[in-house]
């Protein structure tokens, strides 16, 4: 999912939506707006589907005031519903509480058994409804001290905001999985998942929220508190493989750069000497692939055109749905790869519903040998820190051995990028990454009844 708020600018939401367009790629299920005016009322419009649909003049109007925190939701698990669009809006106590979550809790199921035992009821199947349930019964003296409260015990990923009043409050788990940063907007506060939606609405970068910080803004200033016990780091490289844009920095550091870096070592470790071009499957490989063509000296030209009025391939919920779309988005040049032997690189292979499409469709279009580099390690286990990997038994690299996906996907040669490799190549160093659905190896327990979670 992708999250952006703002304190103390005029038209919060107006600017809310601007950034939500630049998080669109974090998630196109659904997006949502809750605005709060200078009488401290809050207002919320949240629709299915991209951002440039959900928000009309009439909408747009409705939401005014200078605070306003926004959310674009991203799931490709079960049926996509409105009661699981966030942000989430309750009204408690003459008062409000709004949230927006990036992430996924490890022990959702066990934090809503609790609280439905004592009397909550749920209006959505999202684990964040949790979150404001415990800040509704917390009983600090501030709203940081609240919100402290409140996650004590929660565990698992989150990037929050959060208005409660008119204060925006900000938290990142203290493991630190997903991105979270925040910059100035003249007196104004902005925070987003990604500095380019900072970029969009003209603010400047101030630091990354911090592993365990909650923020708080209001009319008194900026706070900022550590009350949550530290924990190791444990931030998410698919964010840098896959999840990112490249115009981005996250945890601090370009992801253009961490991209080109994963191709270059991918051509070390993975060459196709013989090899008459490098292409990407755009958009979220062209940096691999450019970093590959400049290692290996092999001339990088752009084979596959994609469509862009199609979304990710990804988020079509039915296997059927998947294999249409792969046609549907990509088309080759048939000029670039008549007669010739070719590396085609993708930054992961999820299902291999892609590659496998986009191989027979390159050789349809002449080419003599396809050779499939990734700019990862092999996926093999579901995330539970808020990327929706499917299941193990629906992740193509758990269910073959390299002979069989070579002869499955339909490629002269393939490889993957060694997960040493992948981390030597993160902006940070190698340190202080989660990688468990390359490895297998949960930095935390994992949760009891996986199936029962939806990702905020
Ligand atoms: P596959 O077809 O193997 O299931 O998916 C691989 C393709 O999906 C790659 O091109 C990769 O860029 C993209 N991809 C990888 N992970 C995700 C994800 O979590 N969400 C979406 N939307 N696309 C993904
Ligand atoms: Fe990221 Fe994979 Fe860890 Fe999930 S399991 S947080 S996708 S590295
Ligand atoms: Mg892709």
């Amino acid at each position: 999912c992708g999250i952006f708020g703002v304190y103390g600018v005029r038209d919060a939401a107006a600017l809310t939506q601007l950034g939500l367009y630049s998080l669109q790629h974090r998630g196109q299920e659904s997006a949502g707006i809750v605005a709060v005016d200078d009488a401290r009322h809050a207002r919320v419009s949240r629709a299915m589907g991209l951002v440039s649909e959900g928000f009309g003049d009439e909408e747009m109007d409705a939401l005014r005031g200078p605070i306003a925190i926004g959310h674009t939701r991203y799931s490709t698990a079960g049926a996509s519903a409105i009661e699981n669009a966030q942000p989430i809006l309750a009204r408690v106590r003459r008062s409000h509480i709004a949230l927006a979550h990036n992430g996924n809790l490890t022990n959702a199921v066990e934090l809503r058994r609790d609280l439905e035992d004592g009397g909550a009821i749920f209006s959505s199947t999202m684990d964040s409804e949790a979150i404001v349930h415990r800040i509704a019964r917390a009983h600090g003296a501030t709203p940081e001290a609240r919100v402290a409260e409140a996650l004590q015990g929660v565990e698992g990923a989150y990037c929050l905001l959060i208005v409660l009043d008119d204060t925006v409050l900000v938290a990142r788990d203290p493991h630190g999985w997903r991105p979270l940063v925040m910059g100035r907007l003249g007196d104004g506060w902005v925070f987003a998942s990604e500095t380019c939606a900072l970029d969009i609405v003209g603010a400047v970068y101030e630091r990354e929220v911090q592993p365990g910080e909650i923020i708080a803004v209001d009319a008194h200033g900026l706070r900022s508190v550590h009350a949550l016990p530290p924990a190791p780091i444990n931030r998410c490289v698919f964010e840098h493989v896959y999840f990112a844009r490249p115009d981005s920095a996250v945890f601090s550091g370009s992801v253009d750069r961490s991209r080109r870096a994963l191709g270059r070592q991918l051509a070390r470790e993975c060459p196709a000497p013989g090899a008459d071009i490098v292409f990407a499957v755009p958009d979220s490989s062209n940096s691999a692939a450019l970093g590959f063509a400049d290692e290996s000296g092999t001339s990088y030209e752009l084979a596959l055109i994609r469509n862009h009025y199609i979304g990710r391939t990804f988020i079509q919920p039915t296997q059927a749905g998947r294999d249409a779309k792969v046609k549907v988005k990509y088309n080759p040049v048939r000029e670039l790869l008549e007669g010739k032997s070719v590396v085609m690189v993708d930054d992961s292979i999820v299902r291999g519903t892609t590659t496998r499409g986009l191989v027979s469709l390159v050789r349809g279009a002449g080419a003599r040998e396809v050779h499939m580099r990734v700019s990862s390690a092999p996926i093999i286990s579901p995330c539970y820190y808020g990327i929706d990997t499917p299941r193990r038994e629906e992740l193509i690299a758990a269910q073959m051995t390299h002979d069989e996906l070579v002869r499955h996907l339909g490629v002269d040669s393939l490889g993957y990028l060694s997960i040493d490799g992948m981390l030597s190549a993160m902006p940070e160093g190698p340190d202080g990454y989660c990688h468990a659905c390359f490895s297998g190896k949960y930095p935390t327990a994992t949760p009891s009844e996986p199936e029962l979670l939806r990702a905020g």
